[in-house]
């Protein structure tokens, strides 16, 4: 996607789904957006079995030719791959099926391949159900890179109810990041002239705010929480469809996210991190943290290092070299803060103890 599209292109999702038994709506879905004959479902080895034949089984009955193929990583090469076979069987358009992986690859194959793209989750735990933005891994590094965003979202919330809950509780944490993202983006506005977008930072903040004031509604193994989140996440991708960047819903806390994702051995979820940046940033911001982390908590989404199974000297080092994850983008953390300094965010937050 060149320059000029993604500044002043607003591209939205044209259908979304979200509700009971929706899978079985995908066939109703290809014949509004009048997409062809040929389809390719890219899926995981487990969510093959909970949604992707069925997809494929719906697809069939109307008619169409459908190839399926399993996917087991975000790579680069995975995504070659996928454009190999969308060529050999000149697909019309692309799904993706599963918790995140899948649909990275077929969003990023289907923009290169430039055929339509439908985003089918089996979970709701990042907001790149929706968004325009791929996060694939090439070289050992993940990046999150532009794509066009789905024509379609058909979000199965009786499918989506019964993946792990810690997923759904790790898509509040991306959806409440939105809170410090935005303060990093005005601050970047003030400071260094960033585009900023009143329409798109007001969207994202009142997405965040309405998960905080319902985080008592958030259960294990309900629909209407999984309706909740699947909404608020089509709400964050829609305000950076409209900034045509990720500002609106990645900040400092998401450069933290990616700092450990590079320092930890074992990293957490990407929404688990990032729940807990916002903690740490709306700190460095002297915004209500205690509000992030009790919103947090009674999800039922990790509060501190030990939850998330990541030691604090992870924590301290992340936060130290999280400024240096995306220098172009401006936040909190300006040029950077100091090892004491980090100590003391961290504890006094809770994140370490
Ligand atoms: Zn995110």
């Amino acid at each position: 996607m060149n320059e000029l599209k993604s500044n002043k292109w607003m591209q939205l999702p044209r259908d979304v789904l979200v509700g009971s038994d929706m899978l079985g709506k995908v066939a109703d879905v290809c014949s509004d957006l009048q997409l062809g004959r040929n389809a390719l479902i890219v899926t995981g080895q487990k969510t093959r079995d909970i949604a992707g034949i069925k997809v494929a089984e719906e697809l069939e009955e109307t008619g169409r030719n459908v190839q399926i193929h399993v996917s087991g990583s975000a790579s680069m090469e995975e995504v070659e791959n996928v454009m190999e076979i969308a060529r050999e069987m000149d697909t019309d358009f692309l799904l993706g099926v599963g918790s995140g992986k899948s649909i990275d690859v077929a969003k990023l194959a289907a923009t290169r391949h430039n055929v339509p793209f439908l985003s089918i989750p089996t979970a709701a735990s990042h907001d790149g159900i929706v968004s325009s933005r791929a996060s694939i891994t090439h070289n050992g590094e993940t990046t999150s890179i532009q794509a066009s965003a789905p024509m379609a979202v058909i979000a199965d919330t009786e499918v989506i109810a019964k993946a792990p809950f810690r997923l759904l509780a790790a898509g509040c944490g991306d959806i409440i990041s939105n809170c410090t993202a935005v303060l990093d983006w005005q601050l970047a506005h003030r400071l260094q002239n960033v585009t900023f977008s009143e329409y798109s930072a007001a969207l994202a903040s009142m997405t965040a705010n309405i998960l905080i004031d319902s985080a008592d509604s958030i259960k294990p193994e309900l629909e209407s929480s999984v309706r909740m989140v699947v909404k608020a996440l089509v709400s964050s991708g829609v305000a950076m469809s409209i900034a045509g960047s990720s500002r609106p819903a990645s900040g400092s806390e998401h450069m933290f996210s990616h700092a450990l994702n590079r320092i930890a051995p074992n990293p957490a979820l990407h929404g688990e991190q990032c729940g807990i940046g916002t903690i740490l940033m709306m700190y460095l911001h002297g915004g209500d943290w205690r509000e992030i982390r009790d919103a947090l908590r009674i999800i039922g989404a990790p509060t501190t290092a030990r939850e998330m199974g990541i030691e604090d000297k992870y924590i301290l080092q992340a936060l130290v070299e999280s400024h240096k994850i995306r220098p172009e983008r401006y936040t909190i953390l300006g040029t950077g803060i100091t090892p004491d300094a980090a100590e003391v965010v961290a504890r006094t937050t809770g994140v370490i103890s």
